[in-house]
């Protein structure tokens, strides 16, 4: 199967990859084979490009990338009733052990057994099909575009990041980072009842972006601006209730609870590759509450309805697609962080 693979860090290669072959030959009772349709680079598959690691998840063996996904349901498993073949879909890509601790609890996303596509030594799925299980598999609505679902995984990290704020409807939010996680991040939070959510970042294009997706949104520059003082200024000096960090930089998790308001929640998303470290005593004279997420559970149906029904469009984050063929070519682009760009996608041929 012709496969986009992470030899070892810095070298990407199109080629047949005859072990993925073998190990996806028999699908199980309960599993669906997909043909992939859309794929999204996403800055994990880039980190692995250019560092060959993220934390602790080392690539030590060629591995296919790619996570966010969408296709068409090609063969299902004796046992599937939510799924026929020609269905429309897209993948949750971790699937859980079903019976450890962490599942059983419902918090199967930091099962420590957990199997998540282009996370070594795991396969990603830049190749043109992949067998999945039915229970992470989601049918998409017709209006809902092989694009759009590609975007689902993204947006989920958001309405994660969201539902463990606790919005409040008239929340006033701040999301700092306008990277396809910060401008999902902010989607998320208005569709969950923010009033207004302010967006940082130094790229103007993105910024750009980010205020075209509502008039709810109000961008800061901050290489012009302030933080602290736009928020201050707009907020009577009170600060915001929630501060999404989006960024992952040390220095913006530094003066992280600087614009929170008293009793404000903070949510940590960005940062996984390199540690960071916040203020607690800051945290204190608030009693802000802190909220750490990593990736999501149970929101991929959520995702799909609320693209359907138009609560989130996810439509102009999307800013470049290509060709399979041309997928080394994405990822040099990729890698080399276009200020102008949010997310760009690969289509595999149909
Ligand atoms: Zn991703």
């Amino acid at each position: 199967m012709k496969s986009l693979v992470l030899e070892k860090k810095d070298e990407l290669s199109l080629r047949d990859f005859p072990a993925i072959d073998r190990v996806e030959e028999t699908l199980t009772s309960r599993d669906v084979r997909i043909k992939l349709h859309t794929v999204g680079i996403c800055g994990s598959d880039v980190h692995y490009y250019t560092h060959g690691r993220i934390g602790p998840f080392v690539v030590n063996e060629p591995m296919i990338l790619g996570h966010e996904a969408s296709g068409t349901v090609l063969e299902v498993g004796s046992d599937v009733t939510t799924l026929k073949v020609g269905d429309r879909v897209c993948m949750e890509p971790g699937v859980p052990d079903p019976n450890s601790r962490a599942t059983r609890l419902g918090m199967y996303n930091v099962d420590p057994a957990v199997q998540f596509w282009a996370t070594p030594p795991v396969h990603g799925i830049l190749r043109p099909t992949c067998v999945h299980p039915e229970a992470f598999t989601f049918k998409l609505p017709d209006n809902v575009s092989f694009a759009e679902a590609a975007m689902v995984e993204p947006l989920a990290v958001g309405v994660h990041a969201a539902t463990k704020a606790r919005v409040k409807p008239g929340d006033i939010a701040l999301v700092l980072g306008a990277g396809p996680i910060g401008l999902v991040t902010a989607l998320s939070a208005l569709a969950a009842g923010c009033a207004r959510v302010y967006v940082t970042d130094l790229a103007e294009k993105k910024l750009e972006i980010a205020s075209s997706l509502s008039q709810a949104i109000t961008p800061i520059d901050i290489t012009k601006e302030d933080i602290v003082d736009v928020i201050k200024r707009d907020t009577d000096g009170w600060g915001v209730n929630i501060v999404f960090e989006a960024t992952g930089s040390p220095r913006a998790a530094a003066g992280i609870f600087e614009p929170l308001c008293p009793g404000g929640c903070v949510v940590m998303i960005g940062g996984q590759p390199d540690p960071i470290s916040y203020d607690a005593g800051a945290a204190m004279v608030r009693e802000a509450r802190v909220e750490n997420i990593f990736r999501y559970a149970h929101v991929f149906p959520r995702c799909v309805d609320m693209l359907s029904s138009g609560a989130i469009d996810v439509k102009p984050l999307i800013t470049k697609t290509f060709d399979f063929e041309d997928s080394v070519h994405a990822f040099e682009i990729a890698a080399s962080a276009p200020p102008a760009d949010v997310k760009m996608q690969i289509e595999l041929p149909q």
